[in-house]
């Protein structure tokens, strides 16, 4: 053994840990963060309905600064009111503002732009079908922005094929963070029952790319470690693409979940963590992967 390896484990010879590189924290994400930390800077009175994301830790930061979480809305003069990322329904934008409250809105520009092709297919008279998680907050924002109920799918069982049938035309968008795949499959069986569709494909860029990366990452690695909260949405897509693509994938909310006999002879671990997954958890989870005797 070469002098140069004096510092380095045996096990770091023999395990290639590769990170992906979409791994993290999204664009969106970033920028709701970076709007709560500024906001809370200047002002003591910031709420949020629910979490700014779906991660503990995150959470946990974001108490921290002071930037409390309300349960209802109530009357008010001074508050602030911060719409996370995924933002929220039309009408209860309107009745925090009659309230009183200021508006900061931290809503994702991309889901913005599902909420704006949604409105306009609405008010030209299309029937609006939205791919995504049901009870998750960026589909009901999505909803909540029209005037007519929209029909919710998530996925091929879900799809009322009769009542379908009696549409002539209607209009698709999709949850940012909806697996293609899945998405596919809908819109082809979608396809044969209304005549004219019009399908826009609202997975954002950066979700697409991390499914690309995490499709790749699966294939080239005996095992795969998926970060992130078990309530994160996206974390969880992850995990069911590497675990179709390969079975020895694990999913671990913080390092204290990893479990040494997943890399018993193990020479290549491939890791991915979801949207809301802070850099910091990602890097003591490879930490304790790499200290495995
Ligand atoms: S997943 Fe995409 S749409 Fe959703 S917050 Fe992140 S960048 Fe925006």
């Amino acid at each position: 053994m070469g002098h140069h390896l004096k510092n380095t484990s045996k096990r770091e010879i023999f395990m290639k840990i590769t990170l992906a590189k979409s791994a993290g924290f999204c664009l969106g994400v970033k920028r709701a963060l970076s709007i709560a930390h500024d906001i809370a800077k200047t002002n003591d009175k910031v709420y949020m309905l629910g979490d700014i994301v779906h991660n503990e830790d995150v959470v946990r930061d974001i108490k921290a600064i002071g930037i409390k979480k309300a349960k209802k809305l109530t009357r008010c003069t001074k508050k602030t009111l911060l719409i996370r990322a995924h933002g929220i329904p039309l009408k209860i934008r309107e009745r925090a503002q009659k309230l009183g409250y200021h508006i900061v809105d931290a809503t994702c520009p991309m889901v913005e732009e599902i909420h704006k092709i949604a409105i306009a297919m609405e008010s030209q008279g299309f029937p609006v079908i939205v791919i995504g998680d049901k009870k998750h907050d960026e589909v009901k924002g999505i909803v909540g922005q029209l005037r007519y109920k929209a029909l919710v799918l998530e996925d091929t069982k879900d799809i009322p094929v009769k009542k379908l049938k009696s549409f002539s035309k209607a209009a698709v968008v999709v949850q940012s963070t909806q697996n293609t795949e899945n998405v596919s499959e809908i819109i082809a069986v979608l396809k044969t029952l209304i005549k004219d569709i019009r399908f826009f494909n609202t997975i954002c860029k950066p979700t697409r790319t991390r499914q690309d990366e995490i499709r790749k990452l699966a294939k080239a690695n005996e095992t795969i470690i998926i970060i992130g909260s078990k309530t994160s949405a996206n974390t969880k897509r992850l995990y069911q693409i590497s675990k179709s693509l390969n079975r020895r994938t694990y999913w671990v909310q913080s390092a204290d979940g990893l479990k040494k006999s997943w890399f018993k002879g193990v020479k290549t671990v491939g890791v991915d963590s979801g949207a809301s997954t802070p850099d910091s958890t990602t890097n003591s989870v490879i930490n304790q992967i790499r200290s495995y005797p």
